[in-house]
């Protein structure tokens, strides 16, 4: 699903100058890493459990057809159906159907960035199907008529006084402003949707090849609801999602939860073992499962890539990147935000749509330090810039950009070529020197809209290194 222009560079013009976005994106991240930091300085053992996560990852994604297999053939032995979507519209298609063949005139739906990958709220409301978000934040951003702009946050750009607005007009409420206050009101909308649902949607954090388990872990309570009230639960999980065993899913959790809120364990972690069974008083009469690539394998398949897949959706690398915290989920133009976002996006809906993602970051490396699986994302963005400069996926080529990389390489590569061009900055650059600095460069004029480009000195470093040299010898 698309959620705003795809040019990353004006949707970022518009978030900056946006001050209640600014103060909104500062105070949650800020928040976030702040207790995403303690959580880990009192858990020392944390970092051996994020390489044993990543091991499991690298194990599991080598063999990932294997586990796939393994994990329909145990979903099928506890009486679940799974189904395979190739892409986003194959995935509609199969989740539509479900709802038209169950009769289902309202879905339950728990927070699910892959839902949004394919833009499901809104084929489902083409079939007639009235879908209805259950996570608070996903809750207002829907009655907001918006995208998530966070991974596990999604109204992360909201103030409290914009969801006070939000519902006094969409839900007709008083004016409430304490957060309890507005939590029970969206609860006492929510329950009633709740008891009236045929079918619960949800994500899956994790699925457990050896018992056909779908993992879900939240806080709120509303995925309990939606996977227990309604006829039928239709889980939807990026074909990544596979772990081998509940062994692993023991290291997944030790550090999901501290990466993502600084919480030692999400306050609800559901493992949905199929359908309804005999004797049991609640849970759904039939489970689907819904496994999907849309552009996955590519990533798969790409050796230098891949690791992108190891991604658990922690939202730390967000909160980490100083671009995301300025720009916002929305800024980005897709449902995957941030770092981990412009690795991603890229090879989801393909690099000529996304070509300005992977320049979207100063790679410090701040969000590599906070993965919880040690995703070297600055080394992903690169592999990504390689693709789109050289051409990749129909991206246009810039051949003077390429021209100018070839001619720098070219004076860099000879101590004779870059003294030469050291001198001749200087005079070049004249023209456009006002008070020390260059105000526009040609060629590098978007670079220093934003910041001073200081003039090319006059006497350069070289000489003024050799002369400091020969005054300590004489
Ligand atoms: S890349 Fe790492 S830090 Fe970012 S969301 Fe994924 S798991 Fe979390």
């Amino acid at each position: 699903m698309r959620v705003s222009s795809d040019r990353f560079s004006e949707n970022v013009r518009r978030a900056l100058a946006d001050r209640k976005l600014q103060d909104a994106l500062t105070k949650a991240t800020v928040r976030f890493m702040g207790v995403r930091a303690n959580a880990f300085a009192k858990y020392p053992e944390g970092d051996a459990f994020r390489d044993d996560a990543r091991r499991i990852k690298e194990r599991t994604l080598a063999e990932l057809d294997r586990y796939l297999g393994q994990l329909a053939d145990s979903v099928r032995r506890v009486g679940g159906t799974v189904h395979w979507a190739g892409d986003a519209a194959e995935a509609r298609e199969i989740m539509v159907g479900l709802a038209e063949r169950y009769r289902a005139r309202l879905a339950v739906k728990s927070k699910s960035m892959t839902t949004e990958e394919i833009g499901l709220n809104e084929a489902l409301t083409e079939a007639g199907v009235e879908p209805v978000e259950t996570d608070l934040g996903e809750y207002i951003i829907q009655l907001a008529q918006e995208a998530p702009s966070h991974l596990i946050a999604p109204a992360i750009h909201k103030s409290r006084e914009d969801v006070t607005d939000l519902f006094v007009e969409k839900l007709g409420s008083p004016r409430l402003s304490r957060h309890e206050e507005l939590t029970h009101e969206a609860r006492r909308h929510l329950r009633e949707k709740f008891r009236r649902a045929d079918m619960g949607i949800t994500g899956v954090n994790f699925a457990i090849a050896e018992t056909g388990s779908v993992v879900i872990v939240e806080n709120e309570g509303n995925i309990r609801l939606s996977t227990s009230l309604p006829r039928v639960h239709v889980a939807l999980m990026g074909m990544e999602k596979v772990i081998p065993d509940l062994a692993s899913l023991a290291v997944f959790l030790k550090i999901l939860a501290r990466s993502a809120t600084g919480q030692k364990m999400s306050s609800y972690v559901s493992v949905i073992t199929g359908p309804r069974r005999e004797g049991e008083e609640d849970g759904p009469e039939a489970f689907h499962l819904v496994v999907l690539d849309n552009g996955r394998s590519r990533l798969l398949a790409d050796p230098r890539l891949r690791e992108s897949l190891y991604c658990i959706r922690c939202g730390a690398c967000l909160n980490a990147c100083p671009v995301y915290r300025h720009a916002g989920g929305h800024a980005y133009g897709w449902v995957y935000s941030g770092p981990i976002g412009s690795v991603i996006t890229p090879s989801l809906v393909g690099h000529r749509r996304a070509a300005e993602l992977p320049f979207a970051s100063s790679l410090c490396g701040a969000c590599r330090d906070v993965c919880p699986v040690r995703i070297n994302i600055p080394h992903l963005l690169l592999e990504q810039r390689r693709k789109i400069v050289s051409g990749e996926d129909g991206v246009p080529r810039r051949p003077w950009e390429q021209r100018m990389v070839r001619l720098f390489a070219y004076v860099m590569s000879s101590p004779t070529r870059y003294r030469i061009a050291s001198r001749l900055s200087y005079w070049l650059s004249r023209p456009f020197v006002r008070d020390g600095v260059m105000s526009h460069p040609p060629g590098l004029s978007a670079w220093s809209r934003f910041r001073d480009f200081p003039a090319p000195a006059k006497k350069i470093f070289r000489d003024r290194w050799r002369k400091l040299n020969a005054g300590e010898h004489s």
